[in-house]
């Protein structure tokens, strides 16, 4: 896993706890993704209750806003 300068990874790989199907994703920046739609079994995967998106519940990386310590979902 390569860190971009500035310390953000922009990609996480969402793994789908229904059909365990792994994707590299990249993520947007300015913006938390709410749903998925997992490419293995079709599954729409939503984020965990307390997370703020499918990366933070599903990601191997968290969201690039709870990276950089400005989450908008607060
Ligand atoms: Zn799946």
């Amino acid at each position: 896993m390569e860190m971009q300068e500035g310390g953000i990874e922009p990609r996480s790989t969402l793994t789908c706890p229904q059909c365990d199907h792994a994707e590299t994703e990249t993520m947007p920046t300015d913006a938390c993704q709410w749903f998925y739609d997992c490419k293995g079994c079709g599954a729409v995967l939503k984020p965990k209750p307390g997370d703020c998106c499918v990366y933070c519940s599903y990601g191997s990386v968290p969201c690039p806003p709870i990276q950089s310590g400005d989450c908008c979902c607060d």
